[in-house]
C-alpha cells in the first residue's frame, strides 16, 4: 500500500472515511512524477450518482480511490465502468477497505507528461515585423494587442488558468488565440476544441486562418470542422426511400428526391451545405441522419455513413472547431449518459469561445424549458376544442368506440365511454381552468412584485438568484405551479 499512497494520504482517508460511519466515499487523489498517490480530497459522499462530477474533476495522471465497507475489494460491474471511463481519459481507480490499509488498482496511474510550456518570444517573433505574419499576409500591420492577447492565451494554457479576454474589432484575435492554441496541441498532443456562435466565423477559421497556419506557419495539424448529426445524408434512410419512391409523388419533391439521390452518388462529404440547392424541410428530415433511427455498427452502410466517416476524422484531429449549440449538446449528452462513447465530440482538454458573448442566449435556450399559458392550452385543446366540443382528440375517440366497439362487447363499450365522457373529458376543462387561473393569479403577482422591485424599468428581466428566491412570493408561485402539473 505504502509504495503506491503515501502515508499523508491514507490518513486523510481514513480520517474521512471514520467521519462517515464509513460509508463510500470517492477520493480524487493526486500522484507525484513517481505516480504515488501524494495528496487525495474527498470528491463524493455514499453515492455514485456524481460520476459525471468525478469525471469533471479529475485530469490525466490523477487517481480516483473509493472505498468498499464490505472490506471486499472486488470491483463491481459499476466501477469497472467507471474505472474503463476513467482510464480512457489517462486517470487511474483503485479501491480500498474503510481502514484505508488494503488497495486494489484497478487501473494504475499514468505517468504524467512533461509539460511544454508555450515560449513567449517564439510568439512574439510570428506577430513581430519581419515574422510569419508580415512576411506572408498581405496588409499585415503589426498591432501590440495582437500580440499581448496571444500573450495571455499563452498564459493561460502555461498555468491552467481560464482567460477572459475582450478585443476589439480589427484586433486580429482569431490568430490571437489560434497560434498559441495550435502551438500546444502539437507539443503536447493536446486536442483542442474552439467554439464560435457564427458559421461565418467558422468558416474563416477553417478555410483561411488555420490553412495559413498550416502553410505559412510551418505548423503540422490537423483541423476538423464538427457539424451537428442532421446535417449528414442517412445512406440507410435514402436507400430505403429509393426502393419506395411512391411515399414521395407529390408534386416537386419527386424531383428533390431523384437530386438528392443523384447528388449522394458524388459527394465529399454527404454534408448538407455541400447541395447545389436548398431542400425543403420536410424532404431533408426524411434523409438525414437521426440518432434514434441509427443502427449505428448494425447498420449496413456504417463503413460508408457520411456522419461516422465525419466523426472518424473529428477523433484524429488536434483541432476542433464547433457551433456553441453543438457543444453545449455535447456538454448534455456527456450529462445524461456520464461520459460514454455516444458524446458528440471526442475526449479534449482545451477549450476556446470565441464570439463568448453569445453563450448566455445559447446556454439558456438549451438547458432551459419554457412553459406559457398559451402553449399549455393549445396542449389541452389539442384533447378537446375549448369551444367546438366535438373536435378534438378525445371525442374523436369517442366516435370511434361507439363505431367500431361491435355489440357484444357492450361491457367494454359502457366502461371506455364512462371513462372518457365522466373522467377524462371533464378532467379536461377542469384542467385548462386550473391553467388559466393560476397562471393569470401568478401573472399579476409577479407585475405586483415587479413593481416594487425599484431597480427594474423597461423590459422586465429577472434573474431568479438565492438573494431573490428567499422572497416567498418564489414559493407560492412555485406551489401554484406544481399544483397545475399534479393534475
Ligand atoms: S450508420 Fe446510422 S447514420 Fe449512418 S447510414 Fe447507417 S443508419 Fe444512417
Amino acid at each position: 500500500m505504502k509504495s503506491y499512497i503515501a502515508e499523508k494520504a491514507v490518513l486523510t482517508m481514513r480520517e474521512e472515511i471514520a467521519e462517515t460511519g464509513g460509508n463510500e466515499i470517492f477520493f480524487l487523489g493526486r500522484t507525484d512524477e513517481n505516480g504515488i498517490v501524494v495528496e487525495v480530497e474527498p470528491l463524493a459522499r455514499g453515492s455514485r450518482d456524481a460520476v459525471a462530477a468525478i469525471i469533471i474533476a479529475t485530469s490525466f495522471g490523477d487517481v480516483v480511490l473509493h472505498n468498499h465497507p464490505s472490506g471486499d475489494l472486488t470491483p463491481s460491474q459499476p466501477d469497472l465502468e467507471v474505472a474503463s471511463i476513467l482510464g480512457n481519459q489517462g486517470v487511474g481507480f483503485y479501491i480500498i477497505d474503510n481502514a484505508a490499509e488494503r488497495c486494489y488498482q484497478a487501473v494504475r496511474p499514468f505517468a504524467r507528461k512533461t509539460v511544454e510550456h508555450l515560449s513567449f518570444p517564439e510568439i512574439e517573433q510570428f506577430f513581430a515585423p519581419g515574422g510569419v505574419l508580415s512576411r506572408n499576409l498581405e496588409g499585415y500591420e503589426h498591432r501590440d494587442e495582437q500580440t499581448r492577447m496571444a500573450f495571455d492565451v499563452a498564459e493561460a494554457f502555461n498555468r491552467e488558468r481560464v482567460a477572459v479576454i475582450e478585443a476589439g474589432t480589427g484586433t486580429g484575435k482569431s490568430l490571437a488565440y489560434l497560434l498559441p492554441a495550435v502551438l500546444w496541441s502539437v507539443r503536447n498532443r493536446e486536442r483542442i476544441v474552439i467554439s464560435t456562435n457564427t458559421i461565418n466565423l467558422q468558416e474563416q477559421l477553417i478555410k483561411k486562418d488555420i490553412p495559413f497556419l498550416q502553410q505559412k506557419g510551418g505548423l503540422a495539424f490537423r483541423a476538423v470542422l464538427v457539424k451537428g448529426r442532421s446535417n449528414y445524408l442517412c445512406l440507410r434512410k435514402l436507400k430505403a426511400i429509393e426502393a419506395e419512391p411512391s411515399l414521395f409523388k407529390e408534386e416537386g419533391t419527386a424531383g428533390e428526391l431523384e437530386a438528392l439521390v443523384e447528388w449522394s452518388r458524388k459527394t465529399g462529404d454527404g454534408c448538407r451545405n455541400d447541395l447545389s440547392f436548398i431542400p425543403r424541410d420536410e424532404i431533408w428530415q426524411e434523409v438525414c441522419c437521426e440518432a434514434d433511427q441509427c443502427g449505428r455498427v448494425k447498420c449496413a452502410h456504417y463503413g460508408k455513413c457520411f456522419f461516422y466517416t465525419a466523426r472518424r476524422e473529428a477523433a484524429g484531429a488536434d483541432v476542433l472547431v464547433v457551433n456553441h449549440a453543438l457543444l453545449f449538446a455535447d456538454v448534455a449528452v456527456r450529462n445524461e449518459t456520464g461520459y460514454d462513447s455516444s458524446a458528440i465530440l471526442p475526449p479534449f482538454t482545451r477549450l476556446i469561445f470565441d464570439e463568448g458573448h453569445h453563450l448566455e442566449d445559447t446556454a439558456t435556450s438549451f438547458f432551459s424549458s419554457r412553459t406559457s399559458r398559451h402553449g399549455l392550452l393549445q396542449i389541452l385543446g389539442r384533447l378537446q376544442h375549448p369551444r367546438k366540443a366535438q373536435r378534438g382528440i378525445l371525442p374523436q375517440l369517442s366516435a370511434k368506440i361507439s363505431r367500431e366497439v361491435p355489440e357484444e362487447l357492450d361491457a367494454l363499450f359502457i366502461e371506455l365511454s364512462a371513462l372518457l365522457e365522466e373522467r377524462l373529458i371533464p378532467q379536461r376543462i377542469i384542467l385548462a381552468d386550473s391553467v388559466t387561473k393560476v397562471l393569470d393569479s401568478l401573472g399579476l403577482d409577479l407585475l405586483a412584485y415587479l413593481k416594487n422591485d425599484k431597480k427594474s424599468s423597461g423590459e422586465r428581466k429577472l434573474r431568479l438568484t438565492a438573494a431573490v428566491y428567499v422572497d416567498p412570493f418564489w414559493r407560492t408561485a412555485e406551489e401554484a405551479v406544481l399544483q397545475i402539473s399534479r393534475q
